[in-house]
């Protein structure tokens, strides 16, 4: 457990709505930290033990399990706090891909202070999956490549990861309609961020 808790922003919504996109650019903003949960693992190699179990799992659609997921995402944001990169004091931690399910909340419930969470929405289905797809290639995600992947990703999703949103509680969710251009998602979410 740290000294302290994280400040946090959550970006929270389905595969392909636009969070990455997003994340990145709050991360080039002085004093936001932006961390993906899934650009974590996909910077493991396959003689990593915990880098073959993410390419057995993200490959069917699936969850990494909660207790390797949580201690390799530790691990990450230690190495960035002691390298400097990332300082609580100081920084916004803006989260991308955890916490994943209710399970992953509660384990990280001690580290992190939610301060808001934004839920990109996207009722089109079929835009999420048309952006998927679109990505696989220039992104070099596998995952993003087979339509029956993507639909077990999407089902994973309404299954196991939208009840995080009730975890939390609706007075800290903030909803962003993710079918806007990423400019407009954008001005939305500081429009929020300058007001707090
Ligand atoms: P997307 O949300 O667009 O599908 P991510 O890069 O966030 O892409 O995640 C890719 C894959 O990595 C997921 O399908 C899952 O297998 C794994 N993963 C990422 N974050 C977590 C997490 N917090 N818990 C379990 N598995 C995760």
């Amino acid at each position: 457990m740290p000294d302290m808790k994280y400040r946090t922003i959550l970006l929270f919504g389905a595969p392909g709505a636009g969070k990455g996109t997003q994340g990145k650019i709050l991360g080039t903003i002085p004093h936001f930290y932006h961390c993906a949960c899934g650009d974590v693992f996909r910077n493991l190699t396959i003689d990593n033990e915990l880098g073959r179990t993410f390419l057995e799992y993200s490959s069917r659609g699936e969850l990494v399990p909660d207790e390797p997921t949580v201690r390799l995402w530790r691990e990450n944001i230690l190495v960035n706090k002691q390298s400097g990169r990332f300082d609580p004091h100081q920084d916004t931690l803006v989260l991308d891909g955890i916490p994943r399910n209710p399970t992953q909340a509660e384990m990280l419930r001690d580290t992190l202070d939610v301060k808001g969470i934004f839920y990109f929405t996207c009722p089109d289905m079929e835009k999420l999956v048309e952006r998927l797809q679109r990505r696989a290639l220039r992104d070099n995600r596998l995952d993003d490549a087979n339509l029956e992947v993507i639909r077990a990703r999407l089902e994973t999703y309404e299954r196991d990861t939208k009840p995080v949103l009730d975890y939390y509680g609706s007075n800290l969710v903030r909803t962003i309609d993710a079918t806007q251009s990423p400019v407009n998602v954008l001005r939305e979410i500081l429009r929020i961020i300058a007001k707090v």
